[in-house]
């Protein structure tokens, strides 16, 4: 299948990311279906779309006529077998749960036609562990977009074992037609690539702090104001939660046995004091609530 003959994509989910993945293809021209098992969940998106689109209108990034056409194209439905019906690509963006995601790939294998590619952008799955679920495991891959799904540029396309260069090439030319940055990852790894890259990073700045060597202020200042970052790591670990450090933290121990993959004493203190960052009002930092 070349890319010009990707007209209609499926995304499943509805969450935080499934609902902007699905407006952004409809806004780049695909018939686009997107499915939740949840109403109300559905609901919001269709809430979104309706919301989104004219108000990049009233930004002046998108004409009418544009905005109209890409409602026009988004479809919603709480029924699989619906949202699945003639698509060449789907991208699940379901709950980070491995037998929710197996099954769904199965119930997809039966239901989409033989040429679909079956992506999931699990921030942590490989897709070698969910590609034996369907009769196609060349055609699954993880296809990675970042949070939000509308802004963000990058997208990492993950080759695993299994994948078919075809499959990673459309992949990745789908990617660019979305208007994302794409990069290629040769092979699965856990945590892909920047996720590994920013988990190094977020490693460091603690340890420098746990040794009493620099302020939480001053290794931010350091990333922003010597590494050109927009924020730095534990300003960044407060917005997106000290808890979910600590549980990945915990989760990577238990996955490798490795006791440098526990989190460091203070994340503990802060998780144990409920201090989870932005959302509970104190983190690394104290937030108006
Ligand atoms: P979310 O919890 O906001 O949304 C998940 C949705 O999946 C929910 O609305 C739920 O009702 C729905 N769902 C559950 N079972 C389903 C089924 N059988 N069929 C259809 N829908 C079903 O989660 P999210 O943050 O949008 O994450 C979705 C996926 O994207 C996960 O795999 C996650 O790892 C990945 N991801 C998340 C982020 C992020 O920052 N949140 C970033 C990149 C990738």
């Amino acid at each position: 299948m070349s890319i010009d003959e990707i007209k209609k994509i499926c995304v499943v989910g509805a969450g935080n990311m499934g609902h902007q993945i699905a407006t952004l293809c409809a806004l780049q021209g695909f018939q686009t279906s997107c499915t939740d098992i949840d109403q109300k969940t559905l609901d919001k998106a269709t809430v979104f779309a309706d919301q989104y689109l004219p108000g990049r209108v009233a930004k002046g990034k998108l004409t009418e006529q544009a905005a109209e056409e890409a409602r026009a194209r988004l479809t919603f439905t709480p029924v699989l077998a619906d949202a699945a019906e003639g698509v060449d690509y789907v991208i699940e963006a379901a709950v980070e749960v491995l037998e929710i995601k197996r099954r769904i790939f199965a119930e997809l294998d039966d239901m989409t036609p033989a040429h679909a590619v079956l992506a999931t952008n699990s921030s942590a799955i490989v897709s070698s562990k969910i590609a034996d679920a369907t009769g196609r495991p060349s055609k699954v891959v993880n296809l990675h977009f970042f949070n939000p799904a509308l802004v963000m540029k990058l997208v990492e396309v993950v080759q695993g074992p299994h994948v078919s260069d075809e499959t990673t090439e459309l992949s990745m030319a789908l990617c660019e037609k979305l208007g994302k940055t794409p990069v290629r990852l040769k092979k699965e790894v856990n945590g892909f690539l920047l996720n590994r890259i920013f988990f190094a990073i977020f490693k460091e700045a603690e340890w420098l702090l746990e040794m009493g060597v620099a302020s939480v202020e001053d290794i931010d200042k350091a990333c922003v104001f010597g590494a050109g970052h927009p924020m730095g790591p534990f300003r960044l670990m407060d917005l997106t939660g000290i808890d979910l450090a600590y549980t990945m933290g915990m989760e990577a121990f238990r996955n490798s046995g490795d006791r440098s993959d526990l989190p460091v004493p203070s994340v503990v203190g802060h998780y144990m004091r409920g201090e989870y960052g932005q959302k509970s009002g104190r983190g690394w930092y104290e937030y108006e609530k």
